[in-house]
Protein backbone atom coordinates (compact mmCIF):
# COMPACT_ATOMS: atom_id res chain seq x y z
CA UNK A 1 0.00 0.00 0.00
CA UNK A 2 0.89 3.62 -0.79
CA UNK A 3 -0.50 6.72 0.04
CA UNK A 4 -0.51 10.18 0.00
CA UNK A 5 -2.84 12.30 2.05
CA UNK A 6 -1.48 15.60 2.18
CA UNK A 7 -0.57 17.19 -1.21
CA UNK A 8 -1.34 21.04 -2.85
CA UNK A 9 -1.78 22.54 -6.31
CA UNK A 10 -1.55 25.97 -7.83
CA UNK A 11 -4.52 27.47 -6.80
CA UNK A 12 -2.85 27.98 -3.23
CA UNK A 13 -0.67 30.62 -5.04
CA UNK A 14 2.67 28.81 -4.07
CA UNK A 15 2.40 25.50 -5.80
CA UNK A 16 2.47 24.65 -9.08
CA UNK A 17 1.07 22.15 -11.15
CA UNK A 18 -3.09 21.43 -11.26
CA UNK A 19 -5.24 18.94 -9.36
CA UNK A 20 -4.87 16.91 -12.72
CA UNK A 21 -1.15 16.66 -12.68
CA UNK A 22 -0.98 15.24 -8.93
CA UNK A 23 -3.52 13.07 -9.80
CA UNK A 24 -1.74 11.78 -13.32
CA UNK A 25 1.43 11.33 -11.35
CA UNK A 26 -0.33 9.49 -8.41
CA UNK A 27 -1.18 6.87 -11.04
CA UNK A 28 2.20 6.51 -12.08
CA UNK A 29 3.48 6.52 -9.18
CA UNK A 30 1.33 3.33 -7.98
CA UNK A 31 -0.47 5.11 -5.19
CA UNK A 32 -3.89 3.14 -4.41
CA UNK A 33 -4.89 6.26 -2.36
CA UNK A 34 -3.93 10.54 -3.15
CA UNK A 35 -5.48 12.75 -0.45
CA UNK A 36 -5.77 16.08 -1.99
CA UNK A 37 -5.67 18.37 0.73
CA UNK A 38 -5.40 22.48 -0.26
CA UNK A 39 -4.94 25.04 2.46
CA UNK A 40 -7.76 26.52 3.24
CA UNK A 41 -8.82 30.00 2.56
CA UNK A 42 -7.22 33.01 4.50
CA UNK A 43 -9.67 33.90 7.00
CA UNK A 44 -8.56 36.12 10.07
CA UNK A 45 -6.55 38.30 7.82
CA UNK A 46 -7.34 40.30 4.42
CA UNK A 47 -5.85 38.73 2.01
CA UNK A 48 -5.34 41.69 -0.13
CA UNK A 49 -3.36 43.38 2.86
CA UNK A 50 -1.40 40.25 3.57
CA UNK A 51 0.95 38.81 1.93
CA UNK A 52 0.60 37.21 -1.76
CA UNK A 53 0.19 33.23 -2.46
CA UNK A 54 -0.80 31.95 0.83
CA UNK A 55 -3.80 30.18 -0.02
CA UNK A 56 -6.59 29.92 -2.47
CA UNK A 57 -9.12 32.89 -2.61
CA UNK A 58 -12.41 31.61 -0.51
CA UNK A 59 -14.70 32.22 -4.29
CA UNK A 60 -11.90 29.33 -5.46
CA UNK A 61 -13.12 26.71 -2.50
CA UNK A 62 -16.45 25.46 -4.10
CA UNK A 63 -14.69 25.16 -7.99
CA UNK A 64 -11.51 23.19 -5.69
CA UNK A 65 -13.90 21.00 -3.94
CA UNK A 66 -15.93 20.37 -7.53
CA UNK A 67 -12.98 19.39 -9.59
CA UNK A 68 -11.50 17.34 -6.92
CA UNK A 69 -14.99 15.31 -7.02
CA UNK A 70 -15.11 15.05 -10.21
CA UNK A 71 -11.42 13.92 -10.56
CA UNK A 72 -12.45 10.96 -8.30
CA UNK A 73 -14.84 9.81 -10.40
CA UNK A 74 -12.85 10.24 -13.55
CA UNK A 75 -10.06 8.09 -12.40
CA UNK A 76 -11.84 5.83 -10.11
CA UNK A 77 -10.48 3.01 -11.88
CA UNK A 78 -7.32 3.87 -11.38
CA UNK A 79 -6.43 5.84 -8.11
CA UNK A 80 -8.72 5.98 -5.09
CA UNK A 81 -8.49 10.06 -4.56
CA UNK A 82 -9.76 11.24 -1.03
CA UNK A 83 -10.94 15.02 -0.74
CA UNK A 84 -9.81 17.12 1.97
CA UNK A 85 -8.80 19.90 3.65
CA UNK A 86 -5.71 21.41 4.65
CA UNK A 87 -7.78 23.17 7.48
CA UNK A 88 -5.92 26.25 9.61
CA UNK A 89 -6.80 26.41 13.46
CA UNK A 90 -6.93 29.75 14.17
CA UNK A 91 -7.50 30.96 17.70
CA UNK A 92 -10.87 33.06 18.20
CA UNK A 93 -12.10 32.14 14.44
CA UNK A 94 -13.52 28.87 15.48
CA UNK A 95 -16.51 29.73 13.63
CA UNK A 96 -16.03 30.42 10.81
CA UNK A 97 -13.34 27.99 10.21
CA UNK A 98 -16.59 25.31 11.50
CA UNK A 99 -19.10 27.04 8.94
CA UNK A 100 -15.93 25.85 5.80
CA UNK A 101 -15.96 22.50 7.46
CA UNK A 102 -19.28 22.12 7.45
CA UNK A 103 -19.98 23.17 4.07
CA UNK A 104 -18.68 20.90 1.78
CA UNK A 105 -18.25 16.52 2.16
CA UNK A 106 -14.95 16.34 2.92
CA UNK A 107 -13.24 13.05 3.05
CA UNK A 108 -11.17 14.58 5.91
CA UNK A 109 -9.53 17.84 7.45
CA UNK A 110 -6.31 18.36 8.30
CA UNK A 111 -6.01 20.52 11.33
CA UNK A 112 -2.61 22.37 10.58
CA UNK A 113 -1.13 25.59 12.96
CA UNK A 114 0.31 28.30 10.63
CA UNK A 115 -0.80 30.98 12.21
CA UNK A 116 0.40 32.46 16.03
CA UNK A 117 -2.09 35.46 15.55
CA UNK A 118 -1.37 36.77 11.72
CA UNK A 119 1.94 35.81 11.99
CA UNK A 120 2.66 32.31 9.77
CA UNK A 121 5.54 30.99 11.46
CA UNK A 122 5.74 28.38 8.46
CA UNK A 123 6.20 31.38 5.73
CA UNK A 124 10.09 31.78 4.73
CA UNK A 125 9.16 35.50 4.25
CA UNK A 126 8.18 36.00 7.86
CA UNK A 127 11.45 34.69 9.73
CA UNK A 128 12.13 38.14 10.74
CA UNK A 129 9.55 37.28 13.45
CA UNK A 130 11.34 35.13 15.30
CA UNK A 131 14.00 38.01 16.03
CA UNK A 132 11.49 39.93 17.50
CA UNK A 133 10.51 36.72 19.86
CA UNK A 134 11.84 34.09 22.72
CA UNK A 135 12.06 31.23 21.07
CA UNK A 136 10.67 28.79 24.13
CA UNK A 137 8.05 31.35 24.02
CA UNK A 138 7.42 30.75 20.30
CA UNK A 139 7.11 27.15 20.96
CA UNK A 140 5.33 27.14 24.03
CA UNK A 141 2.45 29.00 21.87
CA UNK A 142 2.32 27.14 19.53
CA UNK A 143 1.95 24.15 21.50
CA UNK A 144 -0.80 25.73 23.15
CA UNK A 145 -2.52 26.50 19.69
CA UNK A 146 -2.22 22.55 18.24
CA UNK A 147 -3.93 21.35 21.88
CA UNK A 148 -6.52 24.12 20.99
CA UNK A 149 -6.77 23.00 17.37
CA UNK A 150 -7.41 18.95 18.86
CA UNK A 151 -9.91 19.95 21.27
CA UNK A 152 -12.46 21.81 18.67
CA UNK A 153 -12.93 18.56 17.24
CA UNK A 154 -12.94 20.06 13.52
CA UNK A 155 -10.39 17.67 12.33
CA UNK A 156 -9.75 14.13 11.60
CA UNK A 157 -5.64 14.32 12.37
CA UNK A 158 -2.95 17.09 13.18
CA UNK A 159 -1.09 17.77 9.90
CA UNK A 160 3.12 17.99 10.50
CA UNK A 161 2.43 18.36 14.89
CA UNK A 162 5.82 20.05 14.89
CA UNK A 163 6.50 22.13 12.41
CA UNK A 164 7.70 24.92 14.82
CA UNK A 165 11.14 23.14 14.39
CA UNK A 166 10.89 23.70 10.20
CA UNK A 167 13.36 26.61 9.78
CA UNK A 168 15.48 25.18 12.86
CA UNK A 169 15.01 27.98 15.20
CA UNK A 170 15.57 26.07 18.29
CA UNK A 171 15.16 27.77 22.14
CA UNK A 172 18.02 26.71 24.44
CA UNK A 173 15.48 25.32 26.75
CA UNK A 174 14.25 21.62 26.35
CA UNK A 175 10.51 21.36 24.77
CA UNK A 176 10.05 17.92 25.07
CA UNK A 177 6.90 18.56 28.19
CA UNK A 178 5.14 20.85 25.66
CA UNK A 179 5.39 18.10 22.68
CA UNK A 180 4.14 15.66 24.96
CA UNK A 181 1.22 18.20 25.98
CA UNK A 182 0.00 18.39 22.48
CA UNK A 183 0.18 14.56 21.71
CA UNK A 184 -1.75 14.41 24.86
CA UNK A 185 -4.19 16.55 24.02
CA UNK A 186 -4.49 14.67 20.46
CA UNK A 187 -5.07 11.32 22.11
CA UNK A 188 -7.73 12.47 24.13
CA UNK A 189 -9.31 14.15 20.99
CA UNK A 190 -9.15 10.31 19.78
CA UNK A 191 -7.57 11.91 16.34
CA UNK A 192 -4.37 10.75 14.15
CA UNK A 193 -1.37 12.66 13.27
CA UNK A 194 0.49 12.52 10.06
CA UNK A 195 4.07 11.72 9.40
CA UNK A 196 4.77 14.41 7.08
CA UNK A 197 7.81 13.98 5.05
CA UNK A 198 8.67 17.27 3.75
CA UNK A 199 11.03 18.12 7.08
CA UNK A 200 13.71 16.37 5.09
CA UNK A 201 13.80 19.11 2.56
CA UNK A 202 13.43 21.72 5.36
CA UNK A 203 16.54 23.49 7.56
CA UNK A 204 14.68 21.08 10.42
CA UNK A 205 16.44 18.71 8.03
CA UNK A 206 14.25 15.61 9.97
CA UNK A 207 10.46 14.54 8.98
CA UNK A 208 7.43 16.29 11.18
CA UNK A 209 7.14 14.81 13.65
CA UNK A 210 10.62 13.27 15.23
CA UNK A 211 10.88 9.95 16.16
CA UNK A 212 11.13 10.87 19.95
CA UNK A 213 7.17 12.06 18.98
CA UNK A 214 6.69 9.34 17.19
CA UNK A 215 7.26 6.38 19.46
CA UNK A 216 5.41 8.15 21.86
CA UNK A 217 2.58 7.81 19.50
CA UNK A 218 3.43 4.34 18.90
CA UNK A 219 3.44 3.66 22.95
CA UNK A 220 -0.30 5.69 23.33
CA UNK A 221 -1.88 4.34 20.40
CA UNK A 222 -2.12 7.48 18.16
CA UNK A 223 -2.74 6.24 14.75
CA UNK A 224 -0.59 7.88 11.81
CA UNK A 225 -1.14 8.72 8.42
CA UNK A 226 1.41 9.43 6.09
CA UNK A 227 1.68 12.89 3.62
CA UNK A 228 4.35 14.30 1.49
CA UNK A 229 3.04 18.26 1.51
CA UNK A 230 4.15 17.81 -2.26
CA UNK A 231 3.71 21.77 -4.13
CA UNK A 232 4.75 20.70 -7.26
CA UNK A 233 3.55 17.00 -8.82
CA UNK A 234 7.55 15.82 -9.27
CA UNK A 235 7.19 15.80 -5.22
CA UNK A 236 4.24 13.84 -5.23
CA UNK A 237 4.82 10.85 -2.27
CA UNK A 238 8.50 12.23 -1.74
CA UNK A 239 10.53 10.50 0.80
CA UNK A 240 6.94 8.39 1.50
CA UNK A 241 9.22 5.51 1.45
CA UNK A 242 11.43 6.36 3.92
CA UNK A 243 8.44 7.55 6.48
CA UNK A 244 6.97 4.03 6.05
CA UNK A 245 10.19 2.36 7.16
CA UNK A 246 10.14 4.48 9.93
CA UNK A 247 7.08 3.94 11.14
CA UNK A 248 7.77 0.00 10.72
CA UNK A 249 10.63 0.50 12.69
CA UNK A 250 9.08 1.69 15.33
CA UNK A 251 6.50 -0.97 14.91
CA UNK A 252 3.16 0.47 13.25
CA UNK A 253 1.56 -2.43 11.39
CA UNK A 254 -1.33 -0.25 10.11
CA UNK A 255 -1.94 3.46 8.43
CA UNK A 256 -5.00 5.85 8.96
CA UNK A 257 -7.00 6.47 5.56
CA UNK A 258 -9.83 8.29 5.84
CA UNK A 259 -13.40 7.97 3.71
CA UNK A 260 -16.19 10.61 4.37
CA UNK A 261 -14.50 11.75 7.65
CA UNK A 262 -14.24 8.32 9.12
CA UNK A 263 -10.95 6.78 10.39
CA UNK A 264 -10.28 3.24 8.43
CA UNK A 265 -6.79 1.54 9.27
CA UNK A 266 -4.96 -0.06 6.58
CA UNK A 267 -2.13 -2.74 7.22
CA UNK A 268 1.40 -1.08 6.29
ZN1 LIG B 1 1.45 25.28 1.18
ZN1 LIG C 1 0.85 22.96 6.39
Amino acid sequence: MLIDYHTHHVRCGHASGELEEYVQKGIELGLTQLGLSDHMPLLHVDPAAYLPGMAMPMEELPRYVEEAFRLRQKYKEQIDIRVGLEGDYIEGWEAEIERIIQAYPWDYVIGSVHFLGEWDISDFRQLDEWKNRDAYEVYSQYYDAVQKAARTGFYDYIGHIDVIKRFGFKPERGVEHLENEALKAVKAAGMAIELNASGLRMPANEMFPSRRMLELCHEWGIPLTIGSDAHQPDRLAQYLDQAAALLKEIGFTELATFNQRKRIMLAL
